[in-house]
Order: structure tokens, then sequence, then C-alpha cells
């Protein structure tokens, strides 16, 4: 057969393979880069800007485990005919990854009409797939470059493009970026946080501190909620609000979380026996099949009663795979330890999911708290989630309780539990021990040296 073509087909023919991707039959990545390459020297005297983007579909995972392979490529396939269908005479789109696209716009000037463009496709990948008998849907984030001046590669260009990309997929689905210089200190950054956590989370330097919980009525103690920190040599104290996300996303968050819960138990074994002991799990954690050995483990070698210790997770914790994190959950139940809610009202509440898993505490965001004074929706809300926790048996945490009109306020609506500034702020193992000694007289023996 190969005898019928001439040498020079067969390689055009294999150098169209070359830049084909099979699938979707759309250019692959180079394909992208050559048409890029091209442009740049076509424009090398010319001024005009152009874009680019690349265009990642948010969860595509999840669907290709929930629905199978093949129908993962059906719809792989589907997005492609839609982007494809969205080019102008001019414009090019391209399939660079396994759910990634590259597209390029020869005739947008401007970062708002890019910025448009790319919103324009995400709408368009928003209408639902058909897979079989069912539908599913999709969003997809977008981060764009554009081409200014005559230095400018390639291979820069397409860095830029995924620096916004990393900058959009971080602030939720279903975004489009258009690079900034910021974008770039704002990414280095994050890096340079990361090689110090890594290396403290190696050294041990991650310290857990304490924060009291009280019943509202008497003002007594009734445990602690251990919270992270971190105070790195050249950084400085940095919150855990930026750490934590960057230990999630760089995969750092088992560890970190393993080191500080072996800190607070070793620390929290001698107090009371009484007072509990919560724990903040992260999303991530909730996906991972080993979270659970891992924290029985830890509570077996440090001599911690199983049955003292409380996790704190939330729902976008329980969104991203429910099986897995109901799986996880239950295992720890099995063995005595519960189960909050953390920051209660806040991000994607769905009631349902009080209905599918048990939780055997409610915490309510601060943010209600911070306005119940003067806000009457927020006291309605609270009044509500009160009245349901009582009706599905779940104690309630309040907090973020700052001042005295707060508490009285709750202790009026019912609510038992609190923590807050008002009640003390999260302190060191030492600090929190003297706070013990000061509130729950005589009952903590000395620290074993
Ligand atoms: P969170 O779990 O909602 O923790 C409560 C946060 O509210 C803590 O912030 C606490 O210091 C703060 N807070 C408590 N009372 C008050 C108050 O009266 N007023 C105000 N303004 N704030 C109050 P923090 O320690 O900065 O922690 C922030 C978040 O970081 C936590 O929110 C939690 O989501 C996460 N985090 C902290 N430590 C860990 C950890 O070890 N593992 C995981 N996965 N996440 C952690
Ligand atoms: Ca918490
Ligand atoms: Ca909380």
């Amino acid at each position: 057969m190969y005898a019928l073509y001439g040498a020079g087909q067969l390689g055009r023919d294999n150098a169209d393979l070359a830049f084909t991707d099979p699938l979707t039959g759309l250019g692959n990545h180079r394909r992208f880069i050559d048409k890029v390459d091209r442009l740049i020297s076509d424009r090398a005297d010319d001024p005009a800007p152009f874009a680019i983007g690349i265009l990642d579909l948010d969860g595509f995972k999840p669907i290709n485990d929930l629905f199978g392979h093949r129908a993962g490529d059906d719809i792989l396939l589907q997005v492609a005919m839609r982007l494809r269908a969205a080019m102008d005479g001019s414009s090019v789109v391209t399939r660079v990854g396994a759910d990634e696209f590259a597209f390029l716009y020869p005739l947008v000037f401007s970062e708002e009409a890019a910025g448009e463009k790319a919103r324009m496709l995400i709408e368009i990948l928003s209408a639902p797939y058909d897979v079989g008998e069912r539908t599913a849907r999709l969003s997809a984030s977008v981060g764009c470059s554009l081409f200014h001046s005559g230095d400018e590669t390639t291979e820069l260009l397409l860095h830029k493009a995924e620096t916004a990309l990393y900058h959009a997929k971080r602030s939720g689905r279903g975004r489009v970026m258009v690079y900034t210089r910021e974008m770039e200190e704002a990414a280095k950054r994050v890096t340079r946080i990361e090689q110090a956590l890594r290396r403290a989370v190696s050294a041990g330097e991650v310290e857990p501190y304490f924060q009291p919980i009280v019943d509202l009525k008497t003002r007594r103690t009734v445990g602690f909620e251990t919270l992270a920190r971190w105070s790195d040599r050249d950084l400085g104290q940095v919150s855990p609000v930026v750490f934590i996300p960057i230990a999630e996303e760089r995969g750092i968050i088992g560890p970190l979380s393993q080191l500080v819960l072996r800190k607070a138990t070793e620390a929290a074994r001698n107090w009371p026996s009484d007072l509990f002991l919560s724990f903040n799990l992260s999303p991530s954690q909730l996906v991972d099949q080993n979270t659970g050995l891992h924290i029985l483990s830890i509570l077996d070698r440090t001599g911690f009663d199983p049955r003292r210790l409380e996790i704190e997770i939330t729902e976008t914790g329980l969104m991203s795979d429910p099986a897995s994190a109901e799986k996880i959950v239950s295992d720890l139940r099995r063995c005595g330890i519960r189960v909050s809610l953390d920051d209660f009202g806040t991000g994607q509440s769905s009631l349902g999911r009080l209905r599918e898993f048990h939780f055997d505490k409610l915490k309510i965001d601060r943010s209600f708290v911070s306005s119940i004074l003067q806000d009457r929706p927020s006291e309605h809300i609270i009044r509500a989630i009160l009245a349901m926790c009582e009706g599905l048996g779940m104690d309630v945490v309040a907090e973020g309780i700052e001042e005295e009109a707060q508490a009285q306020r709750l202790i009026a609506f019912g609510c038992a539990g609190g923590q807050g500034y008002l009640f003390g702020k999260p302190a060191d193992r030492d600090d929190t021990l003297t706070y013990l000694r000061r509130n729950i007289l005589g009952t903590v023996p000395a620290e074993p040296v």
C-alpha cells in the first residue's frame, strides 16, 4: 500500500497526524505552538496585539469516574465541537491536554475583548451534555494573555496564560482571568510560601494553638479548637488563611495536619478528661482514604482517647467526593470521634446534606454572630438554625463571639455553646495550661518533664 504514495505525500500525512489530536480531530499542542510561532513572526513589523487563552474543564475527573471513560471521551468530543463552532474565520482552537484546550484570537487586540471572548466560550460549554440517557454539566476556567511587543516568545505567552489560568482556578469555578504582572508576583509569593512551609513541616515547626469553647450560660470551658500557627524566619507570622489553602493545593496538608494533630494531642492528653479537643480537616483530606488511618494511629501513639476528639469539616469538604467523605467520616465515628459541620451558613450550604450525613455538632459561622445585634435577617437565620439543630439532635456552637451583648442574645435564643475572643483568643500550649489552671482550678496535674 505504501508504494502508492510518494515519499512526500507520506511525509505530509505523518506530519498532519503529528499535529492532530486523534480523539477530537482538533489540532494538538504542537499545532498550537506552530500557529503562535508563525503569528509572532508575521507580526514582527506590525504592532497589533493578539490574544491566546487556555481553557480547562472544571471537575472533569469526577465525570470520568462517574460516567466511565467512554462517556468522558464523548463529552470531550462534544466540547471540541462546540468550541470549533464558536471560532470565527481567523481564530483557532486546539486540544492541548486531557481536558485542556488552547485558542488563538489573532484579531483580538485588548484585555477586555479577550475576556469577553473567553466568557462566551464558558457560556457555550455550560449547556448540558448528553451522556446516553443522562445529562451532565460542565464548567470551565480560562486564562488569557496578550501578545504586545516584538520581544515576546510563544513560551512566555503560554506561561502567562497558564499563570492566569492558575489564578482563575484558584478563585473558583467558571472564571476567566487575563494575565497581569501582579499575578506573576502573587504566584511567586505562593511558591516562596510553599517552599518555606515544606521545610517547616519537615522540621516540625508548625504549632497548634488552642481556643476555648464554652457553655454560654455557665461560661464553663467544655473544650478547645486546635488552630495551626506558623512563623517563618523570613516571612514572619503567616496566617492559616494563607498557608492552609497553599498546603492543600500543593499536597502538604497531610503531613502538616498530622504534625499539628500529634502536637495537639500530646498537649491535651493531660488536660481534664472531660474537655474535648476539636481539629479541622481540609476538603482534600476527605478525598484521601488514608486520612482516617493517619488520625487513628496518631491517637494511638499519643494515647489520646478518640472519644475526646472532634473533627470539624465544611460543606465544601463534602462536595468534591461525597462517597469518599462519607466513608472516612463513618470510620472515624465508629471509633468514637465526633464530627462537626464548620462555618455553617456560608458557601455552598445545602440542607439536603444534613439529611445525608449525620453530624454531632454544628458551628454557626462568625458572619452571622458579628451582625446579630444590628441585623434582623441574621437574627432570624440564627433562630432557624437553632430550631433545626434541636430537631435533628445536634449540638451547636456559635463562633466569633466578641461582645457580651452577642453572648446574651444567643443565650436568649437558646444557643448552648460559644467560641470567640470574648472567652479567649487562640493560645499556645503553655498559655492554655495557665488558662486551665486559672479557670478549672486544681484539676490540672503538673506537666511531666
Ligand atoms: P475556622 O475553622 O473557622 O477557625 C476559626 C477562626 O476564627 C480562627 O482563625 C480563629 O482564630 C478565628 N476567631 C475565633 N474567634 C474569633 C473572634 O471572636 N473574632 C474573630 N475576628 N475571629 C475569631 P484562624 O486561626 O486564623 O484560622 C483560620 C482558618 O484556617 C480556620 O477557620 C480553618 O479553616 C483554617 N485552619 C486553621 N488551622 C487549621 C488546621 O490545623 N487544619 C486545617 N485544615 N485548617 C486549619
Ligand atoms: Ca473550625
Ligand atoms: Ca469555623
